[in-house]
């Protein structure tokens, strides 16, 4: 038995829509039950959550759905595409994690908070986008698309960069092209305070998901949304020194983090320091697009005297107790 701690759970991808599923609502419900089970097991141990989330796979099929009917519906910017997703999984997540601690005798409110994240307007991410998102283009329909004429294009698929009707897209292994969009670095969050009195009334809050909305805040004080996406890992990270947690804990679909992944000498990571791991992640040994981003909220939340962990659902008690997982933290 552990003792009780203050928790940020970054819930991965796969916990809500499984890998090769279609995602059909009934599909999502089933795999985000899944997921609350193991969460209503942290609550009944006595832990305290805040729960927070990814959107990749919902917010490119909005992309699709706002494609599909570009003519007769106004598209809409990835800030308020990043509020729909927190609306709809932060609904599937209230709900079945509302029936999960039920059943376990744990009734506590769960609460889905849209949630704004600020961004610098300056961050150098917004030079030069970098993040894939939404569906894959084959060369011909950007082609196409450029023909009709629809808005800006400049560059092309030899240039650099291929900006269509306004947007940047980029070629990605397999030939195929995609959006790319600014993943700026995560600065404040908007309702931090909020989230931290909702878990002082007892209330387990889902909030920050897909990284949060990115909005810019002027001198003046006021919000804009911005046209980007946080990465929701580093975001997690701020969420866990802003709600003063004890714990981030990052659930992905893989049961630790490994030290040469994917070659022949493939071994665990079981514990490290963030020093460490900034020197292994400096020197390359995480991809940007997977557990590079998680090693590095790991590393700035060990960093602040934190404890960071990172494994799969199911091994989540053992993780915390230090029998399975990754735990960085201060040696
Ligand atoms: P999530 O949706 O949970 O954010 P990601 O796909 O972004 O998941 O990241 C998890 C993936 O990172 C794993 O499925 C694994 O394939 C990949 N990965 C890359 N490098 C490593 C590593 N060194 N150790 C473990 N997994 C790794
Ligand atoms: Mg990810």
């Amino acid at each position: 038995m552990t003792a009780p701690a203050r928790i940020v759970v970054a819930l991965g991808g796969n916990a809500i829509l499984a890998k090769g599923a279609r995602g059909s609502a009934d599909e999502q419900r089933a795999t985000v039950r899944r997921a609350c089970d193991g969460l209503a097991a942290l609550v009944a141990a006595g832990h305290e959550l805040v729960v927070t989330h990814g959107n990749g796979p919902q917010v490119g099929r909005m992309l699709i759905q706002q494609r599909a009917a570009q003519l007769e519906v106004p598209s809409m910017p990835l800030d308020v595409l990043d509020a729909q997703t927190q609306g709809q999984i932060g609904y599937l997540l209230q709900q079945q994690l509302g029936n999960a601690l039920r059943e376990r005798g744990a009734q506590r409110p769960v609460v889905a908070l849209v949630t704004q994240v600020v961004v610098d307007p300056d961050d150098p991410a917004f030079a030069s986008p970098d993040n894939p998102l939404g569906p894959h283009f084959t060369e011909t329909e950007l082609e196409f698309r450029v023909q009709r004429g629809d808005g800006d294009s400049s560059g092309g698929p030899s240039a650099a960069a291929w900006v269509v009707d306004g947007d940047a897209y980029r070629k990605v292994d397999g030939g195929t092209w995609r959006r790319v969009v600014p993943s700026p670095r995560p600065l404040d969050v908007v309702e931090g305070d909020a989230v931290a009195r909702l878990l002082e009334a007892g209330v387990v809050p889902v909030c920050a998901g897909g990284g949060g909305c990115p909005v810019a805040r002027h001198d003046d004080g006021t919000l804009a949304g911005v046209e980007a996406v946080v990465d929701k890992d580093r975001t997690a990270a701020l969420l866990t020194r802003l709600v003063s947690a004890d714990t981030l804990l990052i659930l992905t679909d893989v049961e630790q983090v490994a030290l040469g992944y994917g070659t022949d000498a493939e071994r665990p990571l079981r514990s490290a320091t963030p020093a460490e791991v900034r020197r292994l992640l400096a020197d390359g040994e995480f991809p940007a697009g997977s557990m590079g981003p998680k090693v590095a909220a790991a590393a700035e939340v060990a960093e602040h005297g934190g404890r960071a962990v990172i494994t799969s659902l199911d091994r989540a008690a053992d993780a915390l107790a230090g029998r399975a997982g990754t735990t960085i933290a201060a040696g």
